[in-house]
């Protein structure tokens, strides 16, 4: 039984992938060597075998989707045809790290269908040890050449954050979670002229693409190795067009 989705169908190549995936936590170099070829046999059979590409068209292809989406041009995604090839496993071509925000959704403004894309989405898009450790698998056992830390305008989380770092205040709830994290963007520009919420959501984005890029083991090696290339751009909410910041 798939350990992941509940798929009995899983089982052999899910086991395999895992096996290399956990074998990374006694030692990255040989971990590296396991988890790829553990990543060769996923490799065998891509679901989508278009989305075995080098990082640089990874990112044209995101690009390219948002412009469509941009111009309204959007392709017809035939999820009844997907599904079947879908169904024993997935090869996504980047991975995004996206606000949690309603108005900002990844496979929509990147023109892209199902297993396309591996998404982590959580409010003010940073990266906590889950996200990091989420795209280490899409890394390491998918595949996936791309990741994409992806801000917005006007991000509620950012602004609250902006709001109770000035006025010293403490949000109620679990909402000082969200603050402690996003708050080194905040900080880091609240004596920047300009729009303080539009520098923050901006420097927000590339600390975190610096955090996911030099998150050892798994994440740097395939940096340095050029494995994985990871980007960070941000939503304009009004027209859709993603605009890469780092
Ligand atoms: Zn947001």
């Amino acid at each position: 039984m798939c350990q992941l989705c509940g798929d009995a169908r899983h089982v052999d190549r899910l086991v395999v992938a895992r096996r290399g995936f956990l074998k990374l936590a006694g030692s990255a170099a040989v971990g590296f060597a396991v988890a790829g070829r553990a990543f060769a046999k996923e490799a065998e059979r891509p679901p989508k075998p278009e989305n075995v590409v080098s990082p640089d068209v990874a990112l044209e292809r995101l690009m390219a989707g948002n412009q469509r989406y941009v111009e309204g041009v959007a392709r017809r995604h035939d999820f009844k045809a997907e599904r079947e090839a879908l169904s024993m496993g997935q090869n996504p071509f980047a991975g995004i790290l996206s606000c949690a925000d309603s108005r900002v959704a990844p496979e929509y403004a990147f023109d892209t269908g199902r297993g396309d894309l591996f998404v982590v989405r959580v409010a003010g898009n940073f990266a906590s040890d889950d996200g990091i450790a989420s795209f280490e698998y899409a890394a390491q056992v998918l595949g996936t050449p791309l990741i994409m830390v992806l801000g917005h305008e006007a991000c509620g989380a950012v602004s609250a954050a902006i709001k109770s770092i000035k006025d010293n205040t403490t949000l109620p709830g679990h909402l000082p979670a969200l603050v402690t994290s996003i708050s080194p963007a905040v900080k880091a520009v609240l004596d920047k002229p300009g729009d303080t919420l539009s520098n923050a959501i901006r420097q927000n984005v590339i600390l975190n693409v610096e955090k996911l890029k030099t998150a050892a083991p798994i994440l740097s090696q395939a940096v340095e190795k050029k494995q994985v290339r990871i980007v960070g751009a941000v939503y304009n909410l009004a027209n859709g067009r993603i605009e890469l910041v780092s």
